[in-house]
């Protein structure tokens, strides 16, 4: 078709190739300097007990509101990191405050952090993630890493090795968005894991796809057999809630119990919660 349009068309397609690489650019600068300028911050979403709901522990997601740009998803600028060579700076800038912030939690409660699939490529994950938390002063068996099947499957050695390298100083390692892209069971062989997190994808589905429910019944059921905890994301109502708890699920997490807060508000979410309790220690 683009032939018979003649060549006017072909070259529309790709100035508007020369203006995608422009504004990724102009967005790769502005996110160097957002972090450089420590303009990057981290909100923190509760992990709760679907029994009663209370809190166990909280998700960091990485928050970047753009002067001009405004609010840009993660989803976005994580890929953007990685693809231009900066993730490990991110990553880091980011943990170095999720930890700070977990340091002013009740102690029993931890911190779930999301590492790129880039950062477990690279050997040098598991020590510069330690020496992190040395710095700040979070006790290892405080943080949980989440981590995809699509990080474990680039480099299955050197994940493999992160992961255990991580155990043994008392990490714990998470299984995310569990259920989606290129799935197998084997990975649960394969790698070590302590959590799995199933993706919202079947949350959202599960009271009105019967199909959902068998899978997360089935997840569930198996998780529960390899003495992994499981943990649902994106529940949004208190139907998917009882249904989850009914299926044997024990942790959740979604806008029906806390939609991800910055580190101000998740004091005052506890303190709601710990009734008043003093937490800054
Ligand atoms: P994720 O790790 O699976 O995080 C869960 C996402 O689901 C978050 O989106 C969260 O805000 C959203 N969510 C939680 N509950 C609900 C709900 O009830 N309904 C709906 N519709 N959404 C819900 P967010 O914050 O936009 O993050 C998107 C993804 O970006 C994350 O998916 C994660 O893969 C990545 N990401 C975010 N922060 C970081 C980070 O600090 N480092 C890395 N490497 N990746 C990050
Ligand atoms: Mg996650
Ligand atoms: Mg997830
Ligand atoms: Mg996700």
């Amino acid at each position: 078709r683009s032939k018979r349009r003649g060549r006017g068309q072909i070259t529309v397609y790709s100035s508007e190739i020369a203006q995608e690489m422009r504004r990724s650019t102009q967005l790769e600068q502005a996110l160097r300097n957002a972090i450089i300028n420590d303009a990057v911050d981290v909100h923190f979403q509760p992990i709760v007990a679907l029994d009663d709901g209370r809190t166990l522990g909280f998700e960091a997601l990485a928050r970047w509101i753009d002067p001009d740009m405004g609010f840009v998803s993660p989803a976005i600028f994580v890929p953007l990191a990685e693809e231009r060579g900066f993730i490990d700076t991110l990553s880091e800038t980011l943990l170095h405050k999720a930890a700070e912030a977990a340091l002013t939690w009740p102690r029993e409660l931890f911190l779930s952090f999301n590492l790129s699939s880039v950062q477990m490529t690279d050997a040098a994950t598991a020590s510069r993630t330690l020496a992190i938390l040395a710095n700040v002063g979070l006790e290892p068996s405080r943080l949980d890493l989440e981590i995809t099947e699509t990080a474990v499957m680039l480099s299955a050695v050197t994940a493999t090795n992160i992961i255990s390298e991580l155990r043994q100083a008392g990490v714990r390692i998470s299984l995310d968005d569990f259920g989606t892209g290129q799935s197998s069971l084997g990975r649960l062989r394969d790698f070590t894991f302590d959590k799995v997190k199933i993706d919202r994808a079947f949350i959202s589905a599960i009271t009105t796809d019967p199909t959902c429910e068998h899978i997360v019944r089935a997840i569930i059921t198996m998780c529960q057999g390899l003495q992994l905890e499981v943990v649902a994301e994106g529940i949004e109502t208190e139907a998917e809630a009882e249904l989850l708890r009914d299926l044997g699920c024990l942790m959740g997490q979604g806008y029906h119990f806390g939609k991800p807060v910055d580190a101000m508000a998740t004091l005052r979410y506890l303190s709601r919660q710990y009734n008043n309790m003093s937490l800054i220690q």
